[in-house]
């Protein structure tokens, strides 16, 4: 079994790893979604966050195939609120954000700090290693190369499909 189908099987959509920055700056923290909704997330970390503050939120190991309508890769959002975390054994910090916009194709430009984990072999890699591939995955040079190796056609196709979840 692979990295990538392992982990396509143990992630749930709560509890996932994200990283987010203070718009306008690369200082990406690790913190971990607790919910996700339509409108906003809610997720925890070791500082306390700056209501009223604009956030950047991405997922850091973006479960594409297991994807629910409503999750995307990366946030822009507005933080509500922040509070001492209910979590016992841990000094943690519980934000509650609501999304200004939301996508599945990273952008912005400070994102030397930002780590993804590479959506074919699921190794973490800095972002800006990565390429994202035509359809909107992210994959590190290592798979990169094997995958621009490959002939295009029907394997490279089923490889993409994999990725994006369209796995027949
Ligand atoms: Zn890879």
């Amino acid at each position: 079994m692979t990295a990538y189908s392992q982990r396509v099987h143990h992630r749930g959509y709560v509890h996932a790893p994200v990283q987010y920055a203070y718009l306008d700056t690369d200082a990406y923290v690790d913190s971990r979604m607790k919910n996700i909704g339509k409108e906003g997330m809610y997720f925890e970390t070791e500082n306390p966050v700056s209501p009223d503050s604009g956030i950047h939120i991405v997922m850091t190991n973006y479960p594409v195939v297991a994807a629910a309508p409503h999750t995307y890769r990366n946030y822009t959002a507005t933080v509500k609120w922040c509070a001492s975390a209910p979590s016992p054994g841990a000094s943690l910090f519980g934000v509650g954000v609501h999304f200004i916009s939301r996508g599945n194709i990273i952008t912005g430009d400070h994102l030397d700090r930002l780590v993804q984990s590479c959506d074919l072999c699921g190794k973490m890699r800095p972002f800006l290693e990565m390429t994202l591939t035509p359809a909107a995955a992210y994959i590190c040079g290592f798979c990169d190369k094997h995958m621009t190796a490959l002939p295009s056609g029907e394997i490279r196709d089923s490889i993409e499909n994999f990725m994006i979840g369209n796995v027949l």
